[in-house]
Formats: structure tokens, sequence, C-alpha cells
């Protein structure tokens, strides 16, 4: 039987896996291991490139094969170990509740020593339809435990409003719950460690759109890296990790790019483009923009 394990573990395993990939190694083998040593181990299986390549029925090149070998064997070890305690428990509030408990008073990246005064857990109603996902705490948001709540926040807001919602209606979270000093962007390793709760989140409250603002929050949900022109404009099937593809409660959701608030403060004459992109969220939503008094 696959033991679970601890978080701090489930994320160190990733990371060494992620490390392996940087460097060009895609491969991954399980060494035979004693009775005693299986039992306390996770059970990963080998997936090889020629198995992928043989499985896929496409013309695959080696690199490519082996990225998707890689990426299986991630998802089969993360899929193994992943302890969620939240995992059979339908009610978002009380899934909600049990994923800030899991998060704790959090240390478990350098963020928690690094003047952050609270963490910002996310905000809204835990049934949203419609779910928001930022970048990081700033220090208004610090101050208050909310996300969103200075300046960028007031235009987030009214973004919202303007797609005839509310802040209560939608859900806002970041990639990382603790402030980055001097709002630097998060580094890898914050996000990494950070992710897997948001991760929970947005699997505890199965929106059926996530809004990604800004290119920091599309690359950590999407994994990939492309400049914001190519990234918005359409949807993406999106998943979180740890949510399985037979999930019978929920079959993962649509995912939509725009632009951050703070980069609309910085050069309002994209405004527009970002509208573009509520729009089109709006109509997967089968909502209708409020008329506004003349
Ligand atoms: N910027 C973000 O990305 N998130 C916040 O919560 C506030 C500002």
């Amino acid at each position: 039987m696959p033991r679970t394990l601890d978080p701090d573990l489930r994320r160190a395993v990733a990371a060494r896996i992620r490390y392996y990939n940087d460097m060009g190694i895609y491969d991954f083998y399980q060494r035979p291991v004693s009775v005693q040593q299986q039992e306390a181990s996770v059970a990963v299986e080998e997936t090889t490139v020629e198995e992928v390549q043989a499985a896929s029925g496409e013309e695959m090149s080696p690199r490519k094969a082996a990225t998707v070998a890689a990426s299986r064997v991630e998802e089969k070890t993360l899929g193994a170990i992943a302890a969620k305690p939240e995992q059979s428990v339908l009610d978002p509030v009380k899934a909600l509740k049990i994923i800030r408990e899991d998060l704790g008073d959090c240390t478990r990246c350098p963020l928690h020593k690094q003047g952050r005064k609270q963490i910002v857990f996310g905000v809204g109603d835990p049934n949203a339809e419609l779910l928001f996902v930022g970048e990081g705490p700033g220090a208004d948001e610090d101050e208050k435990g909310e996300p969103f709540v200075g300046r960028s926040g007031q235009l987030l807001t009214n973004m919202i409003k303007a797609m005839g919602l509310s802040r209560e209606q939608v859900y806002i979270a970041n990639i990382v719950k603790c402030r980055p000093p001097a709002n630097r962007a998060p580094e890898r390793e914050e996000s990494e460690t950070c992710s897997p709760f948001l991760m929970r989140q947005i699997a505890a409250i199965k929106p059926k759109v996530v809004v990604a603002l800004g290119a920091t929050a599309a690359k950590n949900l999407l994994a990939m890296s492309a400049p914001m022109t190519e990234l918005r404009g359409r949807f993406y099937e999106f998943r979180p990790a740890g949510v399985s593809s037979n999930d019978p409660n929920w079959d993962g959701c649509k995912l939509a790019v725009t632009y951050h608030p703070a980069f609309l403060l910085r050069d309002p004459r994209q405004k527009g483009e970002a509208w573009k992109d509520l729009q089109m969220v709006m109509k997967e939503l089968g909502l209708k923009a409020p008329k506004t008094a003349t």
C-alpha cells in the first residue's frame, strides 16, 4: 500500500524532480527495494520514453516523449504522496478550513522570515464560479490579511463590478500567501512551496473559471512561460495539480489570462485589452455587464 508522505517531503520530492529536469534528466527508474523499504516507501511506477511513445500513437520526438515521461513520473509521485486531508470533504467551506489549518503559521519557505506580518490566505465566496489569482500580497494586503486591498485591489474590485459581480461573489487568492520583500516577484522556491495550497483551494472551490492576473500567476498556474500577448485571448483547460482526471466531483475548469491590475495602473491604455479578456470570461459564465447610469 502506498504510504502518504508529509507535505514537506512531498514538496522536496517534487522540487528534486524539477531540478533534475532542469539539468536535462528526464528518465527516472525505481531501484529495487527490500520488503521493509517498500513498506516505508512511496509506490512510483516506472514510466519510460518507449512506453510513452508506444502509448501515445503519435510521432513524438525523443525529447518530447522524455518530457511527457518525466511529467508522468512526477504526476505519479505527487499523486501517490499527496496527503490532502480535505480530499473527501465536498463542502468547500469545510475544505478551505482544513487547508487553512494545514497551512498553519507557515514557515515552509524563506518568506516567513522576510518581514511578513501575516499570511494572506484568500478571500471570497467558497462556492464562487469565478476565481482570480494574483502574484503575492503587497504592504496593504500584508497589513490587512486580505488579498488585493491596496491600489491594485481597488482596480480589481472595479473590474469585478464592471462584470456585474461583487468581490463577495468571487474568490481572490495569490500564488504566494506571504509578502515578498520590497514587493519583488516571488522566487521559484517560494511559488513552488506555496502554490500546492492554492491548488488545493481551487480544487475545494471548484470554480468554472480561473483568471490569472499577470505573467507570474499565468506562468505558475499553466507551468509555461510566454509573453502576455501570447498567453491572453484564449481559454486553457485547467485542472489543479493533484486533482485526478477521473474525479467524479469536478472536471477542472477554464483558465484565462489577463493583465495584472498593477500593470494596468502603470499603463491604463491596456485597460481595453483587459476588458476584452473579462468579456470572454463573462460570456463563458453567462454574465451580462450591468447598465451604467448615464
Ligand atoms: N498584487 C497581487 O498580486 N496580489 C495582491 O494581493 C495585491 C497586489
